[in-house]
Order: structure tokens, then C-alpha cells, then sequence
């Protein structure tokens, strides 16, 4: 999946007019992709000039269960 870095991004809205499945929305004035709405296509991450946009393992960011 991917994910925005809010601290380096400057919020110019390309990766909002890149991605074909509206996944990219302002929520709380920080730019955030919508997992459910993401198709990982990276569109997104290819326009954005800040590198602010990386894929990560979804893995890494869910919190696993304890045990
Ligand atoms: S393209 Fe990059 S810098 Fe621009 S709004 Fe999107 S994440 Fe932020
Ligand atoms: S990876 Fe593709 S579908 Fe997902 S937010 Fe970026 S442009 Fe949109």
C-alpha cells in the first residue's frame, strides 16, 4: 500500500489529480490515501516532485494482535 509523508509533503495536489480512483483526499489538512479506495498503482507516487509518497509492506504499519 501506499502512504503519504505529511511532513514533507506541500500539499500542490498532483497526486490528488493523478490518481484515477479518487484515493487521495484532505483529512484534517493533511493529504491521506483511502486504503480502500487505492488500487497501489503508484501514479500517485510517480508525480509527486517531494518524494512524499512511498509503498510500504502493510504489514508494518498494522499493529499485529498480541498473542
Ligand atoms: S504530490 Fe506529493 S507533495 Fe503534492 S500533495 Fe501529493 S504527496 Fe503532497
Ligand atoms: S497508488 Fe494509485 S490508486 Fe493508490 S492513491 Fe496512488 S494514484 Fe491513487
Amino acid at each position: 500500500m501506499f502512504v503519504i509523508d505529511p511532513d514533507t509533503c506541500t500539499a500542490c495536489d498532483s497526486c490528488m489529480d493523478a490518481c484515477p480512483c479518487d484515493a487521495i483526499s484532505i483529512v484534517d489538512g493533511v493529504h491521506t490515501i483511502d486504503p480502500d479506495l487505492c488500487v497501489d498503482c503508484g501514479a500517485c507516487m510517480d508525480v509527486c516532485e517531494f518524494g512524499s509518497i512511498f509503498e510500504v509492506d502493510e504489514a508494518d504499519i498494522i499493529p499485529k494482535k498480541d498473542v
